[in-house]
């Protein structure tokens, strides 16, 4: 596949190919823009079925953190890395170590977390390879895994989209379907509960739903019903793409508010949840507090800042999304876009200068 011109191809400054024979490590980075600062993303391990899709996901991936910087108002450039293999099976120690090489390789212009198939143990052993690693706990007032971050901040964001869709000014007695409990939305399922929500939840990996079940009594449904779950929010936390136009449809839920990055297929799926009447969260903009965590970790900034930052994002970003979209007649998402590149397009920072 050529890369110039892929569909997922957006200016990208960077990709990095790498095989390691040693480990059987098979990974891509793919920076996109750095206008506002080094690369920051996490780093996704997952079984593709091929390298195009692989390539795709990386490519999708790093410009959204562009995006998702420039609108929290972060100095930090958008990056992205995946592995490509089966994150229950073939994750190994050497294989992680020659990550960290990799990472290392790019001297600072990109610094890893986690993400999907990589927690922060994963991380901290990239870390004894590169210093350009960030997402876990290495000294006394550092939290390590982004994702309860994430967690926050889209249980926030559910709640803005809850006031202003639907006039609701509590959550208590609402109901929200999660597809996967993983790292954030286990977390989002117990924030949700401990609201008095009911939440539905489904999950590919048994072992996740059962830990959802048993811990926070969540109501198990099978992956292939979760989007027409009757609900007032449905909530996406695996992977990408799961909006398109046959399953915007069945949609169970007026509000689609989750953590996963990319849940839009194609960009026109923005527009088309808007006319069905649903109120969607842009992704990139809602599951910003784990960046945000890892930006104040990584630069060693005020950490009382970082529940502010996550707060202003959810009180203060969203809403003005939300109203301009209403406004306008155009698609959150797009509003989110625009907002974002005028950003990102407009300043130039070094990377030092971030925090
Ligand atoms: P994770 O791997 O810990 O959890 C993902 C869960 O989704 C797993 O339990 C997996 O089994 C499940 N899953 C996969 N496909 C599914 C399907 N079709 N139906 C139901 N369940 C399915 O990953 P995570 O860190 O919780 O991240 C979840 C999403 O949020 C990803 O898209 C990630 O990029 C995004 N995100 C994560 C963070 C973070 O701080 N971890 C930050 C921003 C965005």
């Amino acid at each position: 596949m050529s890369v110039f011109t892929h569909p997922d191809y957006d200016g990208h400054e960077k990709l990095v190919f790498h095989r390691d024979d040693a480990s059987g490590l098979e990974a891509i980075i793919a920076i996109h823009n750095t206008h506002l600062g080094c690369a920051l993303g996490g780093c996704r391990m997952w079984p593709y079925a091929t390298e195009d899709e692989a390539i795709a996901d990386v490519l999708r991936l790093s410009r959204g953190m562009t995006y998702k910087a420039a609108i929290t108002g972060l100095n930090l450039g958008g990056g992205k890395a995946v592995i490509i293999g089966d994150p229950h099976t073939e994750k190994t120690p050497e294989l992680l170590r020659a990550m960290g090489r990799l990472v290392d390789s790019l001297g600072g212009e990109y610094v890893t977390a986690e993400d999907v198939g990589i927690g922060e143990q994963d991380v901290q052993v990239m870390a004894e390879e590169t210093e350009f690693v960030t997402g876990f706990a290495h000294g006394s007032d550092l939290s390590g895994d982004p994702s309860p971050f994430t967690a926050y901040g889209v249980f926030r964001g559910i709640e803005q989209a809850a006031r202003f869709h639907l006039g609701w000014n509590s959550l208590a007695g609402m109901r929200v379907a999660i597809q996967g409990v993983g790292k954030v939305g286990y977390q989002l399922a117990k924030l949700l509960t401990e609201a008095g929500v009911r939440v539905y939840a489904a999950d590919t990996y048994a072992d996740n739903l059962q830990r959802a079940v048993a811990d926070l009594g969540v109501v198990p449904v099978a992956p292939e019903n979760i989007l027409k779950q009757p609900a007032e929010v449905f909530s996406p936390c695996a992977m990408g793409a799961v909006l398109d136009e046959k399953s915007i449809r069945t949609l169970g839920a007026p509000i689609v508010a989750g953590s996963a990055n990319n849940q839009l297929a194609t960009s026109s799926d923005g527009q088309r949840l808007s006319a069905a009447g649903i109120l969607y969260v842009p992704d990139y903009v809602i599951n910003a507090g784990g960046l945000i965590e890892v930006y104040y970790q990584y630069f060693g900034a005020d950490r009382q800042e970082v529940l502010r930052h996550i707060d202003r994002v959810a009180s203060e970003t969203l809403p003005e999304i939300f109203s301009m979209a209403a406004a306008s007649g155009a698609a959150t998402s797009d509003v989110a876009d625009e907002l974002a590149r005028a950003r990102f397009t407009g300043g130039s920072l070094l990377c030092t200068d971030a925090a």
